[in-house]
């Protein structure tokens, strides 16, 4: 068996970026590379996820390697055009590189690989979960590609802490009458601009992060001289712990419902159904990950653990399953000028880090 090289499947990975549940290709060749490693693997996995497995011949936990493979649409010059601008592709690269190295050296427990889809789309983890894929997983180890504005080139952080995020949809409901007589109708855009006011006003604990804010608005536009009798607004909402934001979600349904009353008009608040939580990962297992780096990089490139207002369907995997300790590895590798802009480059030799990461902290609990 050979050792893969990460930056040739790079390589080859970034050729065929696909957006999440299409990634066909991708996964085929996921899949093929996994099997002639020797691992046992299965495919369509909750759509186009790819697991891989091998065995100690000892008993120890279920350890899980996780990467995300799909690729972002764009439209540039008016064409439509996928783009691997969130560095997908160079997590496959680094996971399936750890399972070239890893193969012949698992002594006990069970080494899984997951190539998991649609994690822009916020649903891919979700998919995989209503599989069973996860139900005895007891490690689970994910990673992904920094920007430069988070961590330098050549570092790794042990911890990247994502948000919970989520999108709310406000309707409000007012009444149609003459533009000429205000008095006998309710006008929804004046009671939504009077939400967005007054969500401005939300207090929630100064040393959490979080933000809620407007991102969509309608209204009207049938007619310049009807009071329109509706009104949508969507916020999009975040916040870096679970907590608050349930306490986020209360406070924007009281404003809004409220505020709307105040106007004589009624505001409902849809949500999507479910909402990605924020990240919860495993104390320990996160100062083990810390210690693992120092050996790999050395302690100069250990780069601290990164608060993150993104969000990441990662995270589904431990709010499903409390048992389950998760870690979330942020690799330097100088990604510019960010992620999901077309133009996103980085230095591919980092990658090497990453590989080396996973590796030898598969090895500390199965090898
Ligand atoms: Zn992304
Ligand atoms: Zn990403």
């Amino acid at each position: 068996m050979t050792v893969l090289n990460v930056k040739d499947i790079y390589q080859d990975l970034h050729q065929i970026p696909e957006v999440g549940f299409q990634e066909f290709k991708t996964s085929a060749y996921l899949a093929d590379a996994l099997e002639k490693i020797g691992y046992k693997v299965t495919r369509n996995v909750g759509g186009t996820g790819v697991i891989g497995e091998i065995k100690g011949s000892e008993p120890g936990p279920v350890l899980m390697l996780r990467a995300d493979m799909d690729a972002l649409p764009f439209v540039i010059n008016g064409e439509h055009k996928n783009i691997h601008a969130c560095g997908h592709d160079s997590h496959c690269s680094m996971v399936l590189t750890a399972a070239s190295e890893l193969y012949g050296k698992i002594k006990r427990g069970t080494l899984r690989i997951l190539f998991q889809q649609g994690e822009e789309v916020l649903n891919g983890a979700l998919s995989i979960i209503k599989t069973g894929a996860i139900e005895d997983v007891d490690i689970m180890l994910g990673l992904h590609i920094r920007p430069i504005q988070d961590i330098p080139y050549g570092t790794l952080s042990p911890a990247v802490k994502h948000s919970s995020s989520t999108f709310a949809k406000v309707v409000v409901k007012g009444q149609n009458c003459h533009g000429s007589r205000p008095h006998l109708g309710v006008n929804a855009i004046e009671a939504a601009a009077a939400i967005i006011t007054s969500v401005a006003a939300i207090k929630i604990n100064p040393n959490i992060a979080w933000s809620c804010k407007p991102t969509i608005i309608k209204g009207g536009g049938v007619a310049t001289n009807i009071i329109p009798d509706t009104a949508e607004v969507t916020f999009d909402i975040r916040s870096q712990t679970n907590e608050d934001m349930t306490l986020l979600l209360d406070k924007l349904r009281c404003v809004a419902e409220n505020v709307a009353a105040a106007y004589g008009a009624a505001a409902e608040v849809i949500l999507p159904d479910s909402i990605i939580p924020a990240a919860m990962l495993d104390e320990e297992l996160t100062a083990e990950a810390a210690e693992c780096i120092k050996e790999v990089v050395g302690e100069d490139k250990l780069a601290p653990e990164l608060n993150n207002p993104g969000g990441e369907d990662f995270h589904y995997y431990a709010k499903t399953y409390p048992k389950l300790k998760s870690a979330y590895i942020g690799v330097g590798v100088g990604a510019e000028p960010g992620l999901h802009d077309p133009n996103m480059h980085f230095n591919t030799d980092g990658l090497q880090n990453g590989v080396d990461f996973l590796v030898k902290m598969t090895l500390k609990k199965l090898g």
